[in-house]
């Protein structure tokens, strides 16, 4: 069997994939960047619409023109890129089994590994959608992937359950082909993305975003002919009397994002609240040198900040190559209320004594302020009028507002009294 060594293994060439290798390239480390597609940029190059790289190259980018972006910044360094080769097994000793379309089966010996492989869409399954399974059932995701890479509309008049970002973006797409798009369904009293996509496209299209709503059945034998929904109480239970059928021939599912770990799970790596691998100090996984970036971590709403990840990933990654293995000593991070996805569980901090946490707030609040308490004490506060779950919040915390090293901080986030 042929083996390949590295100091660093990247598995998945999206935007997270690329900052991780370029970075560990620039630190002087041997990088070998392992994509099971035939090309570089993940998710992006279906993604046609503007938005991206507004924080990485201040101008609004398509994605793929983000990708090309990224790419250029790869180039200029040493880093070994292989394109259809599938990582299909992870070991405790970062072993990786690796099957290449060029090369074939192979064995990968890197020092560190840094995970990258994105997310998946939620299934009609994975929410138990009732009803029969006609034609006409996609997935947000792949109907963009079959309309912006292989121009196939997917239907005429379209119903999109779930108002997150992909499923927003989608009813703009299929409108400017030409479908109708009867109305966009959301089981929360809140929209699922960001204001700004809503605005975009739903508003200028005239479609309706029906809050507090969703899909009780679907119908149809052969193709879907109409979905039935339902409204929801404040508790998530559906309104008796509150049905309304809507005809449609196409159902569209966007009902979240669930980070791709699947390899990880195999090893038994620990899990977090927010769905995705738990990571310690550094986005070190639960096992050491194994790192986790980008939306295999958790879903990013911005593709400039999985990126970011991933630079700051393989930092670490080559921390961890150069000796340093104290990445779970810092102080433990522990969500009280009002928070989700809270990561790390631990801070790590650099040289210049910073670290940073994530989290997303569990529900949208208004007036709120967060606080951070070590033994008791609040060490850090910060206000802000609005506060929603679309929008993942960053804070970096330095070093020298610590009460002890190694007390745990908790984290709050309640309107402020
Ligand atoms: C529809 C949609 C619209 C969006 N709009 C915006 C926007 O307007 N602005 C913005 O900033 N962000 C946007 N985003 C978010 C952004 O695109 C993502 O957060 C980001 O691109 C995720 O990057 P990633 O590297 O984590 O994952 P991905 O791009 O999914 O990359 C993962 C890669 O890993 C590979 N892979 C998986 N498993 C393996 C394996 N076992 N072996 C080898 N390779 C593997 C996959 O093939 C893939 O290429 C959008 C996302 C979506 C889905």
């Amino acid at each position: 069997m042929k083996t390949k060594e590295a100091d660093v293994l990247v598995i998945g060439g999206g935007a997270a994939g690329l900052g991780a290798a370029t970075e560990a390239a620039k630190e002087g480390k041997s990088v070998l960047l392992l994509e099971k597609g035939n090309r570089l940029g993940g998710i992006l190059n279906q993604c046609i619409h503007v938005g991206f790289g507004l924080s990485l190259f201040k101008k609004e980018l398509t994605g793929p023109e983000f990708s090309y972006e990224l790419l250029e910044l790869l180039k200029k360094e040493k880093a070994e890129v292989m394109l259809e080769s599938i990582v299909i097994s992870l070991k405790p000793d970062l072993s990786a089994e690796v099957l290449s379309k060029e090369e074939g089966y192979l064995k990968i010996l890197p020092k560190a590994v840094i995970l990258a492989t994105g997310s998946l869409e939620r299934s009609a399954g994975a929410i138990g959608l009732s009803g029969d399974r006609p034609g006409g059932i996609y997935s947000a995701g792949e109907a963009q992937l079959l309309l912006n890479l292989k121009g196939h509309l997917v239907g005429k008049k379209i119903f999109i359950l779930g108002s997150g970002d992909v499923g927003l973006i989608m009813a703009r797409r299929f409108s400017l082909e030409g479908a109708e798009v009867v109305a966009v369904a959301e089981r929360n009293p809140y929209l699922g993305g960001l204001l700004r996509n809503k605005v975009q496209c739903l508003d200028d299209f005239g479609i309706p975003l029906l809050l507090s709503r969703t899909v009780k059945r679907v119908d149809g034998k052969e193709r879907v002919r109409g979905v039935l929904t339902v409204g929801l109480d404040e508790e998530g239970k559906e309104i008796a009397g509150s049905e309304v059928y809507y005809e449609c021939d196409t159902l569209v599912l966007s009902v979240g994002l669930i980070p791709n770990w699947g390899l990880l799970k195999t090893i038994k790596g620990e899990k977090s609240s927010s769905g995705g691998p738990m990571v310690y100090g550094g986005l070190m996984s639960s096992i050491p040198g194994l790192f986790v970036a980008g939306n295999s971590l958790h879903v990013h709403d911005l593709a400039d900040e999985a990126y970011i990840e991933g630079v700051e990933s393989a930092k670490e990654a080559c921390r961890y190559i150069d000796g340093e293995k104290d990445f779970r000593e810092g102080p433990a991070i522990v969500a009280k209320e009002g928070i989700a996805g809270l990561l790390p569980g631990n801070l790590h901090f650099s040289e210049e004594g910073k670290a940073e946490l994530c989290f997303r707030p569990k529900l949208p609040l208004v007036d709120g302020e967060l606080i951070l308490e070590q033994g008791g004490k609040t060490i850090k506060k910060l206000f802000k009028m609005k506060w929603l779950p679309s929008i993942m919040e960053h804070l970096t915390i330095t070093k020298n507002l610590l009460i002890n090293y190694h007390d745990p901080i908790e984290v709050t986030l309640r309107r402020k009294a």
